[in-house]
């Protein structure tokens, strides 16, 4: 039984403005510790399909499952983490890491700061917990962010493009940590992304969304030969080329031309 199932969803929102429909007839399905990406033009509704999971917008029709059961609301069993950290810069990294916490009501026993405190060590920001998010590199604030996000044990960590804001060389590193620490302790994820190598090297899967309203255009199971020991060994298979293409060909991107003139 799939762990995640979105079926036949379809999402208008309302505005004063009118109406956008933003995803109409999908389905997709996740299994446990399966890493799933999801890219699709600007605008298809990729976001919306994360904040559904997530328990924090409800379909105009259709249905969505998580471990079998109806999403209600919003809940524990699953974390999001966004491009931006969104840190607060008044709280110091381990009263930040325990906001999960706080807001889902949990009293913050001895055992939680002790775990946070667990957690920030591993992830190399031991000797930063008393320090304040300005502090902090994009990277180790974008791992604090991390941390922040699985001191409530989510089954499911939804990613929306959580490295973008990121250079290239930190993109790379914090690919590489995110996936070992994501596998290890065996969650399932869904990535949002634009970023197509990063898609293939990161996930077991990727759903190709059409533009909007978003549905599903291509399910693409990402086999490697051997197995994925690191995003950046990934890059490096052989097989590596063969899956950016396809999902370049399904995104069919067109640059429109622009019209030279000459002075
Ligand atoms: P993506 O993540 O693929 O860029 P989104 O899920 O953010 O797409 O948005 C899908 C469409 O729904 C877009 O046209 C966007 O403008 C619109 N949209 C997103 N959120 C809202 C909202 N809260 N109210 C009205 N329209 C929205």
């Amino acid at each position: 039984m799939p762990f995640i199932e979105l079926k036949d969803i379809s999402l208008k929102y309302m505005t004063l403005e009118g109406e956008t429909h933003a995803l109409s007839g999908l389905s997709i399905d996740v299994e446990q510790g399966q890493f799933v990406g999801i890219v699709g033009p600007s605008g298809c509704g990729k976001s919306t399909l994360l904040s559904l999971i997530a328990g924090l917008i409800k379909p105009t029709s259709g249905q969505v499952l998580v471990g079998g059961t109806p999403v209600k609301g919003p809940s524990a069993q699953v974390g999001y983490m966004l491009q931006q950290d969104y840190l607060f810069e008044w709280r110091t990294i381990e009263q930040n890491c325990l906001l999960g916490l706080e807001l889902t009501g949990s009293a913050i026993r001895e055992s939680s700061r002790q775990q946070v405190a667990e957690m920030l060590t591993d992830y190399g920001l031991g000797s930063f917990q008393k320090s304040y998010p300005r502090h902090l590199s994009g990277g180790m604030r974008q791992r604090a962010a991390l941390v922040r996000t699985l001191a409530t044990s989510p089954d499911v960590l939804l990613l929306d493009e959580p490295f973008s804001a990121l250079d290239y060389h930190t993109r790379l590193a914090m690919q590489e940590e995110v996936y070992e620490i994501l596998r290890a302790a065996r969650k399932t994820v869904l990535l949002v992304t634009h970023d197509i190598p990063e898609a293939v090297a990161m996930c077991d899967r990727v759903y190709v969304l059409t533009k909007r309203p978003g549905r599903v255009k291509a399910d693409i199971h990402i086999e490697l030969a051997e197995v994925r020991p690191s995003p950046m060994q990934a890059r490096k298979a052989p097989e590596f080329g063969k899956f950016f293409n396809r999902i370049w060909e399904e995104l069919d991107v067109h640059v429109q031309p622009v019209e030279l003139t000459s002075k």
